[in-house]
């Protein structure tokens, strides 16, 4: 592993590094993409080292050399085998034995386990008496993106530590750095998809969302103008992720709404809708609007549960009610 702390990180890394004496458990939380994993693994790094010098790893003893072809022996991660289930009650039990033999390289263990909303209340449970009383010198950092999805009894015996998301600018200037080919229009863009959250709005540039959002744009405009049917809009998007499309939808109809009330032009949201999102609040009724909106709501979150559904209807149906908002 070659960790690398992020540039809005500076802060977040005095007040654990910078630290007298180092807690049992860290608890890292904050919004998805802000660059928790990249700072547990810096941490986990210096807090192996055997001689870290002004509160960095020296990259030279043999602990740092381990760390650095990531085959450390006290260095356990504790993930679910799958992107988005669960961490099972056999791997922390696995864990909890191999944190109680001695080390092997003879100084701290350390144990990153991501996220750790991923853990049920079983594995939870399971994982709490080595949180109080950790064998030997382990160190715990668990990283959480949802902290209200984390038990109290777990939340209550770690240090916790907010990671906050990076100002827009920081966001902009770093997405550039790593993307030199990006203007600084679309590194905004990009931003603004993500929410904020820098590493993943790099992660939607790597699924090409700037090419889908244009496709998708275009399409909305060819409904209103009639150029193109609720039936074949659903053909051509079916490839796209649904939740993207909901998550697009869902914010149209919320900007939509807002101008509505406010009349406030510099809130309609990215500059490749504004135009249309600017007309459709002036032609739709305030009652259909709300009727959408509740509508894309409610089959929002069908989504995200992955309520299993004809996928073709449902955008087609979600496109009727679209091109509905303009009365004929
Ligand atoms: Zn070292």
């Amino acid at each position: 592993m070659n960790s690398k702390l992020l540039p809005w990180q500076a802060k977040l890394w005095q007040s654990l590094a910078g630290r007298n004496q180092q807690a049992h458990a860290y608890l890292l939380h904050g919004p998805a993409g802000s660059g928790k994993r990249e700072l547990a693994e810096c941490f986990a790094a210096f807090l192996l080292c055997r001689a870290p010098v002004a509160q960095q790893p020296c990259r030279r003893c043999t602990a740092c050399k381990l760390y650095a072809a990531d085959t450390h022996p006290d260095l356990i991660r504790l993930e679910p085998e799958e992107a988005g289930k669960a961490i099972l009650i056999a791997s922390v039990r696995d864990l909890v034995e191999r944190i109680l033999q001695t080390s092997q390289q003879g100084g701290r263990k350390v144990v990153i386990v991501e996220p750790a909303e991923a853990m049920t209340t079983g594995s939870a449970n399971a994982l709490l008496k080595s949180l109080e009383e950790p064998a030997g010198s382990t160190i715990f950092v668990l990283i959480s993106h949802q902290l209200s999805f984390l038990l109290p009894t777990i939340k209550s015996r770690c240090v916790l530590q907010a990671c906050p998301l990076p100002t827009e600018q920081e966001s902009v200037n770093w997405l550039q750095e790593q993307q030199p080919e990006l203007s600084v229009e679309q590194c905004r863009t990009l931003i603004a998809l993500a929410s904020g959250a820098p590493l993943y709005a790099k992660k939607l540039l790597a699924d090409d969302v700037l090419t889908v959002r244009d496709q998708v744009v275009n399409g909305v405009k060819q409904l209103f103008k009639q150029q193109s049917t609720p039936s074949e809009l659903a053909v051509a998007w079916a490839k796209i992720p649904q939740e993207l499309l909901f998550d697009w939808f869902c914010q149209w109809a919320q900007l939509i709404l807002r101008y509505k009330i406010t009349e406030d032009e510099s809130q309609l949201g990215l500059a490749d809708m504004r135009v249309v999102l600017k007309f459709v609040a002036s032609k739709a009724p305030l009652e259909r609007l709300l009727e959408t909106q509740d509508w894309l709501l409610e089959h929002r979150q069908k989504v995200l549960r992955r309520v299993p559904l004809r996928a073709d209807l449902l955008l087609e149906g979600l496109l009727v009610r679209w091109q509905a908002l303009l009365p004929r």
